[in-house]
């Protein structure tokens, strides 16, 4: 913590502009780079070793992306975070336009789709209506036409973003020319996302949506074993990954720790899994070390 001085956070310079993110202020903390005078924000959990800093002008979408997975963070903070999050999942949008004929899908000043539950925006100005030879107002076909844009959109996102990580696939290949023409080529009305949009937002989306319906299936369960096991990767950062299994044996991949400087002691070990057992919330469960079995 030596290396910041923290600041309050400036006011916001008048009205207007994006509306304020509460989770963006709750994670991260306004503060001076000692050795460079730099203003940056800082992660929370900075005191606890993470060194993770942003310009003041901090994305967003990336800020969260780190946030979700920062084991320095609070659980309930990356939990509120990782919920906030698996709304936005390119799949969980698919299902709120399947289940809602009503819901509305909306495009971002960036670019991106949200899907709201009902005829209008929560926060927008009720559309006038289209009276009969008024020109500045789009038809209905137009309207239609645009809505249906944005809901082929939502779904194939969803189906791209499912394609990268089940087959592999780096996201670079979304900044390749071949594959927008493809895209573009099988249907014109369709921009794929970019490859920073894929990694910043759909995929880590995706996880946290995937990571909620998890959890809400293994709080069903009774008698669950949590596992875990040590690893070095080639780059010689060191993890731990952690698994539940049900008392039918399916197995959940459920937390991968950078475990890089610490000593992977009982106590180490034990901080680590007592956030998992917190998850689930349930008192049954039980711990084996696959490296003692
Ligand atoms: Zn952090």
């Amino acid at each position: 913590m030596a290396l910041y001085q923290d600041l309050t956070k400036p006011a916001a310079k008048g009205p207007g502009g994006r509306p304020a993110c509460v989770l963006l202020d709750q994670v991260t903390v306004y503060t001076r780079l000692v050795a460079s005078n730099k203003l940056v924000y800082r992660c929370l959990g900075a005191p606890m070793g993470c060194t993770k800093n942003y310009p003041v002008n901090r994305d967003k979408d990336r800020v969260l992306k780190h946030a979700s997975t920062c084991q320095y963070l609070p659980q309930e903070l990356r939990q509120a975070v990782n919920s906030s999050q698996a709304q936005q999942a390119p799949s969980v949008l698919v299902e709120k336009l399947a289940a809602n004929p009503s819901a509305v899908a909306s495009s971002r000043r960036d670019g991106r789709i949200e899907v709201f539950l009902g005829p209008q925006k929560p926060s927008g100005t009720p559309a006038s209506q289209p009276t009969p030879g008024d020109a500045s107002q789009p038809s209905v076909q137009e309207i239609a036409k645009k809505e249906g844009k944005k809901q082929l959109r939502v779904k194939l996102d969803s189906a791209i973003v499912n394609l990268i990580c089940v087959g592999g696939i780096p996201p670079r290949v979304a900044d390749l020319d071949e594959w927008k023409t493809a895209w573009t080529t099988a249907n014109s009305a369709y921009q794929p996302a970019s490859r920073s949009t894929i990694e910043d937002v759909h995929i880590p989306s995706e996880a946290s949506a995937v990571d909620e319906k998890q959890l809400d299936f293994l709080r069903t369960q009774s008698n669950l074993t949590i596992s875990f096991d040590g690893g070095t990767l080639k780059s010689t950062q060191a993890n731990t990954t952690i698994h539940v299994i049900t008392e039918d044996r399916r197995v959940f991949f459920f937390d991968g720790i950078d475990s890089t400087g610490f000593s992977h002691t009982g106590d180490y070990y034990y901080e680590c899994l007592v956030n998992v057992c917190a998850h689930p919330q349930r008192s049954d469960c039980r711990c084996h070390s696959l490296s003692q079995l």
